[in-house]
């Protein structure tokens, strides 16, 4: 397989007995599920699969899955460049039975079908990867009064008496 250009559909299984590589770029944009991270469509995923057999022969595949996503800083609510990286390790089984039987620390990846579309794999690794809260290291803006993070705002909680005020002179 060359590096560079990325298969669409993957045959896992046969790719596990070959220890083949996957290696190339895709782009946001061609992951759907990802469609959402609209300022991040032309932003490059990078791909480094390596397919295989773990130490107990469980046919496997490991690698990572990398981009760089906008998303929203939790502080000043600006957009934040933010690097996602998927730290892939997942050991293929064939069923629910194969998933109990697994070692708790290991990842199950069901593969039913002979061929996968890799897109969804992609989609599937870097939304797991997602920072739970995504933050500037330093916010660019200076924060202005209204833009206060919610827990500043919690801890003086609008009376709900003055906004009931504020409706009743809205009506008048
Ligand atoms: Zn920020």
């Amino acid at each position: 397989m060359n590096s560079g250009q990325l298969p669409s559909f993957l045959e896992p299984r046969k790719l596990a007995d070959q220890e083949a590589e996957i290696k190339g770029q895709t782009t946001v944009s061609r992951l759907p599920r990802l469609a959402e991270f609209r300022d991040s469509q032309d932003e490059i995923v990078e791909v480094a699969l390596r397919f295989g057999r773990d130490e107990e022969r469980r046919q496997q595949v490991t690698g990572t899955v990398k981009t760089r996503l906008q998303l929203t800083c939790q502080r000043c609510l600006e957009l934040v460049q933010t690097a996602v990286q998927a730290n892939v390790a997942l050991v293929m089984v064939y069923d629910e039975e194969q998933i109990k039987a697994l070692p708790e620390h290991l990842d199950p990846w069901l593969v039913t079908d002979e061929r996968i579309t890799l897109s969804e794999l992609l989609e599937e690794e870097l939304l797991l990867a997602l920072p739970l809260v995504a933050m500037h290291e330093q916010c660019p803006v200076v924060l202005h009064k209204s833009a206060e993070p919610a827990a500043a705002v919690e801890s003086k909680r609008d009376n709900p008496f003055a906004v009931l005020a504020q409706l009743k002179n809205r009506d008048d």
